[in-house]
């Protein structure tokens, strides 16, 4: 059984794993001590200069995108310091 955990995410009660709700495969297993940000592809840029954001943002603000290693789908997004760790959420399915 699938259980949505996000709009892009999933929990597979069967195979105990995180999947992406695009392409269905498994991003991270769903273990204690083990997030899913940890195995996604991260891309991470500088928020200044980019559109939408004013010129007085902190220069070394960065966009974090979390994708999906199968098919590239952008599972979640945060903007931090690069220094700052990532930011989990922990979503509780039972
Ligand atoms: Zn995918």
């Amino acid at each position: 059984m699938m259980t949505r955990i996000s709009p892009s995410l999933s929990a597979e009660s069967s195979s105990g794993d995180i999947c992406c709700n695009a392409c269905n495969s498994s991003v991270a297993p769903n273990t204690p001590g083990v997030h899913w940000k940890d195995k996604a592809v991260l891309v991470s840029r500088q928020v200044f200069g980019m559109p939408g954001w004013p010129e007085s943002v902190h220069r070394d603000l960065v966009l974090r995108e979390f994708m999906c290693p199968a098919c590239g789908h952008l599972l979640d997004s945060e903007v931090a310091l690069p220094e700052d760790p990532f930011l989990y959420d922990v979503v509780a399915t039972e």
